[in-house]
């Protein structure tokens, strides 16, 4: 009723260096979000004032203020309050720092602070890449964000790692644009499926960017923000080993470690001694997210992928395909045991081979990355991607599958390689 819409506007006044945090469970539920007066910012994005954004189910969501402000909340929300200690400041010192990097990388015409951020699941990983990214362009840089977040990332499609020049702040309500990003396909949602292909797409990505960097001088300046996958407590050395072999691929100047005192002290007494490794608090704000929550943020993530948002609706185009016209490849064949391999072949080297797979029921509901690469060999595993679509139906009787696909026929390639991650197309 009316009086029910009357009830669930909402003001609030914020004092400076404090944040409004809500969130929004209910499917369904919409939220708008309007900066009345003074001047605010969502994760480093600063709110145009009187624009009306709109926040769907699943969204939680941190408005803060610098300098204090008024602002006015419609519609439902499962969580609201409003949060006096927050960790911004030093958030911001980061920044500061980083940006004192950049300052001299200028001067000595080197590149710019590679920075990551590591620590638990949960903790603000991206968050506090999305900020250090939007307060960095809102300086005029052009900065790079890698993320090798395989489950929750926020490049392409879950199951891939990726980069991203970073040339206008985040936007509000859906993240950064993704124009032309470098993707790679590791086609599983966390690294443990596959550890010796996961190193070798790292590397090949860590050398594409540092390519990328060398012919940009703006980026190069700027510099790399790097998210990366939840560190789960307990898993052991082989989690840190990975951590610091990425770093080193990447050439990294400051690691950034989240919420985790222990992984700080494995981090300084392991990593060089020219990597500065910093410890930040954080945000009381983060919300924990259940199996099934990351589950349906992957799901989300795909969705979106192929439809877009309800702001950015996008329409995928359907198409059948013969199987002759196609080549489909999974990577990993099935171990062979030590006495059976020749000779100086480790028995880590079947986990990055391509095999190729006859069209099967099996490839129901699966994304394929559709590969650059025209040659047959393992260039495929260490291209990048042109794209991905999914496998809709599966004819045995005709010999054709059914695809989802981005763009229309014709495929930019015939060369597809299989994904751990289903999506099931409801539209
Ligand atoms: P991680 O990358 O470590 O898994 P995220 O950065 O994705 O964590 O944060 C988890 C969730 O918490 C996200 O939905 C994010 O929007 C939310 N979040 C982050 N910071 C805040 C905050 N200060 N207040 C409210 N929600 C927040």
């Amino acid at each position: 009723t009316a009086e029910d819409k009357r009830t669930l506007v909402q003001e609030f006044k914020l004092d400076p260096d404090s944040e409004l945090r809500f969130e929004i469970e209910s499917k369904n539920e919409k939220v708008y979000l309007v900066l009345k007066s003074g001047l605010a910012e969502v994760f480093g994005t600063e709110l145009v004032k009187g624009k009306s954004y709109e926040f769907t189910s699943g969204a939680k969501v941190a408005v803060f203020t610098w300098q204090g402000c008024t602002i006015e909340l419609k519609g439902k929300t499962d969580v609201h309050y409003v949060a006096k200690e927050t960790p911004m400041i030093m958030y911001s010192n980061c920044h500061a720092a980083l940006e004192l990097m950049r300052i001299s990388a200028e001067k000595d015409n080197v590149k710019g602070p590679v920075t990551m951020v590591v620590g638990p699941c949960d903790v603000g990983k991206s968050t506090l890449c999305r900020i250090l990214l939007n307060y960095a362009v809102r300086m005029g840089r052009r900065p790079l964000l890698v993320d090798l977040d395989l489950g929750q990332g926020q490049i392409s499609v879950p199951g891939t790692i990726g980069a991203l020049l970073v040339e206008r702040p985040a936007s509000i309500d859906e993240g950064f644009s993704q124009e032309a990003p470098l993707v790679y396909h590791f086609g599983h949602k966390a690294p443990a499926a596959n550890p010796a292909l996961f190193s070798m797409i790292i590397t090949q990505l860590a050398n594409t960017v540092k390519e990328r960097i060398e012919v940009n001088k703006k980026t190069k300046m700027s510099g790399v923000i790097i998210n990366t996958c939840g560190w789960i407590k307990g898993l052991g050395s082989r989690k840190i080993v990975q951590r610091i072999s990425s770093a080193i691929a990447f050439e990294v100047d400051v690691i950034l470690v989240l919420d985790q005192e222990r992984l700080y002290n494995e981090l300084v007494r392991d990593i060089p001694n020219f990597v500065k490794v910093v410890l930040l608090p954080k945000s009381g704000g983060v919300v924990e997210r259940s199996k099934s929550a990351r589950s349906e943020a992957r799901d989300q993530r795909i969705r979106e992928y192929f439809y877009g948002t309800p702001k950015n609706s996008l329409y995928p185009h359907s198409f059948d395909i013969k199987w002759s016209e196609i080549r489909i490849y999974k990577i990993g064949a099935p171990a062979l045991p030590d006495s059976c391999l020749p000779l100086g072949m480790k028995a880590e080297d079947h986990l990055t081979k391509l095999v190729q797979l006859t069209p099967n029921a099996g490839l129901l509901h699966h994304l394929f990355a559709v590969s650059f690469s025209e040659k047959d060999d393992d260039e495929i595993i260490n291209s990048h991607v042109a794209g991905f679509v999914c496998v809709t139906n599966v004819d045995t009787e005709r010999q054709m599958i059914t695809l989802l696909s981005p763009q229309p026929k014709p495929l930019p390639n015939n060369v597809l390689i299989l994904s751990e991650l289903q999506f099931m197309d409801s539209h």
